[in-house]
C-alpha cells in the first residue's frame, strides 16, 4: 500500500461576517486529499481533511515542504505495524524533517490538514467512521453516541442590530440548539451588554450563552469586561486578551468568577503547557479548545489531552474550536466535553450533515466512513473536484 499523489485546492470561505478583529469574507481553507493505490469500487481510497475554519489555506506549505517531503519519505517507514494503515504520528515526522522547534504558525495547521486526512484514510480503509477509529487508537472505547453542541453565531454585520442578532439564535433555536456562542469586543461595552442580555432572553439563561472576545482586549479593557459580565453567569468567557498572554489570562481569572475558555490559538503541547504552567486555568472550571486542524492534527492533540490530565485537569474540560463534521469525530473518538457548530456561516465546511443534530442541543456522527466530509453536499462538490 502506498501513496500515490498529494493534492491540495484552495477552497474560498462563504460569508461576509466578522469578530471583533477579523473579517472572514477573504478567508480561505485548505482541503487536503491523500490518494492511494488501493482500488475499491474501482476508484482509489483516498483520505480527505481540511485545515480547520478562521485562518488561511495552506497551498505554499504543503506543495513546497510538507507534499515533497512525504512523498519521498520510505512507504514501510510510513505504516503501522501490521501494515494495515498509515501510522499518523510518522507521517508527521517524516514531514516535520528540517523543520525548527517553534514558531508553530501557519506551519501547524498545514500539517494538521494533512495529518487528518490520514485519518480520514485510515478510518475508510477500515471501513468505519473516523471517530470509531480514533477511539481503537486511542483505547477510548466505547463511545458516546452524541455530544452536546452550542451554535456559534452572533458576529458583526452592518446593518444587523440587537432585532437581527434575536432572529439569528431564534432560527438556531429552530435548528434544535439551546446553547449559542456570540462575538464581543466589536462594539462598546455598553452595546454589548445590551446583545448579550438580548441573548439570554432567549437562551433562557446565561449559561446558555458564551462570549467570544477573539483576544482583542488589553488588560484593562478585559477587567472591564470580566467586571460586568460576572453578573450574568454566562457559559464562558473565550479568550478576553492576547492567546498567549498567559499572565493576562491569570490576572482575568483572579478577578473573575465565571468559566474562561481559551486554547483555539495553542498550536502545540509546549503552548498548551504554558497555558496550564501560567494562564491559571482552574481544574473543573475552566475550557480548553485546542483544536487539531491549527495544531499539527490528532496525534498532537492527544498528547495535548495526556499534558491537561498529568496536570489534574479532565478531558471533558475539552472543547475544540471549529465547528464541524472533523472536530465531532475527534470529540466523540477521544471523549472530550463537546462541539462547536456554525450553523449557516463558514459554509461549505461550517456545521454538520443532516442527520447529526438530534433537535436537543446535541450532535451525533453518522454511519458514513471516515469524517463522513463527503455526506455534506456542499461539501461533497469541492471533494470531487479536489480528487477528480
Ligand atoms: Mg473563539
Amino acid at each position: 500500500m502506498k501513496i500515490v499523489e498529494l493534492r491540495e485546492c484552495t477552497v474560498p470561505l462563504q460569508g461576509d461576517i466578522a469578530n471583533s478583529l477579523v473579517n472572514f469574507s477573504a478567508h480561505t481553507v485548505s482541503l487536503v486529499g491523500v490518494i492511494t493505490d488501493v482500488v475499491r469500487n474501482g476508484r482509489p481510497v483516498s483520505g480527505v481533511a481540511f485545515n480547520s475554519i478562521g485562518r488561511f489555506a495552506q497551498a505554499g506549505l504543503l506543495q513546497e515542504r510538507f507534499f515533497p517531503r512525504l512523498k519521498a519519505a520510505a512507504v514501510d517507514s510510513l505504516l503501522y505495524r501490521d501494515g494495515s494503515g498509515f501510522d499518523p504520528d510518522k507521517v508527521v515526522a517524516s514531514v516535520m524533517a528540517n523543520e525548527k522547534p517553534g514558531g508553530h504558525g501557519d506551519r501547524a495547521a498545514a500539517v494538521g490538514g494533512l495529518e487528518l486526512a490520514i485519518w480520514d484514510l485510515n478510518a475508510k480503509l477500515a471501513r468505519e467512521p473516523a471517530c470509531q477509529f480514533i477511539a481503537r487508537q486511542f483505547n477510548n472505547q466505547p463511545i458516546q453516541d452524541t455530544v452536546p453542541v452550542y451554535a456559534a453565531g452572533g458576529y458583526y454585520h452592518p446593518d444587523k442590530g440587537l432585532g437581527g442578532l434575536a432572529n439569528e439564535l431564534r432560527q438556531y433555536q429552530d435548528l434544535g440548539y439551546q446553547d449559542f456562542k456570540i462575538k464581543i469586543g466589536g462594539a462598546s461595552l455598553t452595546e454589548d451588554i445590551k446583545r448579550i442580555e438580548a441573548a439570554i432572553a432567549i437562551a433562557g439563561s446565561g449559561a446558555q450563552v458564551a462570549v467570544d472576545a477573539n483576544g482583542r482586549f488589553d488588560l484593562e479593557t478585559a477587567r472591564s469586561y470580566a467586571r460586568e459580565l460576572g453578573q450574568y453567569e454566562l457559559k464562558w468567557l473565550e479568550e478576553p486578551g492576547d492567546p498567549l498572554d498567559f499572565a493576562l489570562n491569570r490576572e482575568i481569572i483572579e478577578h473573575y468568577s465565571g468559566v474562561i475558555a481559551t486554547g483555539e490559538n495553542l498550536f502545540s503541547c509546549a503552548d498548551v503547557h504554558n497555558l496550564i504552567r501560567y494562564g491559571g486555568m482552574r481544574a473543573g472550571l475552566d475550557i480548553f479548545q485546542m483544536d487539531p486542524g491549527l495544531s499539527y492534527g490528532i496525534t498532537e492533540l492527544a498528547r495535548m489531552i495526556k499534558i491537561m490530565e498529568a496536570n489534574g485537569y479532565s478531558r471533558k474540560s475539552a472543547y475544540p474550536h471549529g465547528g464541524h463534521m472533523i472536530n465531532l469525530h475527534v470529540v466523540l473518538g477521544l471523549g472530550l466535553a463537546g462541539c462547536e457548530a456554525y450553523p449557516g456561516v463558514f459554509q461549505p465546511f461550517g456545521g454538520y450533515a443532516s442527520g447529526c443534530l438530534d433537535g436537543q442541543g446535541r450532535v451525533r456522527a453518522g454511519d458514513a466512513p471516515g469524517f463522513g466530509l463527503e455526506t455534506k453536499p456542499e461539501l461533497k462538490t469541492w471533494i470531487d473536484r479536489l480528487l477528480a
